[in-house]
């Protein structure tokens, strides 16, 4: 399992989370979002209204001149965030999978519990079907 990885370090290559983030109003969109092809998308700076990610904000002349930066907190780490709640809901449906897989082999509740570490009758409870 290296996608989940790889998401958390590349979190704003993930446009369906990106698009999620500016329509929660959690983050705020670079003015020159959609036009400039350096764009990041999600601002990283403000001055007053006008919002610009770090490289628009580096190509800056004289907008926003004379009103002074906002640092806007880093909207990649709620994409990290929800990059890694996805890893874990993947990682749960993954070891759902496995202990029923295991089960369907005969494998019994005390090896799946030993495995787990647990007890055989919390092992029953969590994965027996119809639990999750
Ligand atoms: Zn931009």
């Amino acid at each position: 399992m290296t996608a989940p990885v790889l998401a958390a370090r590349r979190p704003a290559g993930d446009p369906a989370g990106v698009k999620n983030l500016l329509a929660s109003g959690l983050a705020r969109a670079c003015r020159y979002a959609g036009t400039r092809p350096d764009c990041q998308v999600l601002a990283a700076v403000r001055y007053g209204q006008l919002a610009l990610c770090a490289p628009c904000d580096q190509r800056r002349s004289t907008l926003g001149k004379g009103t002074p930066p906002v640092s806007l907190p880093d909207p990649r780490a709620l994409l990290q965030i929800a990059a890694a709640r996805d890893a874990c809901q993947q990682a749960a449906a993954a070891l759902h999978a496995a202990v029923a897989r295991a089960r369907q082999d005969g494998h019994p509740w005390s090896a799946v519990a030993a495995i787990l570490g647990g007890t055989r009758q919390a092992a029953q409870q969590r994965f027996a079907s119809g639990h999750r």
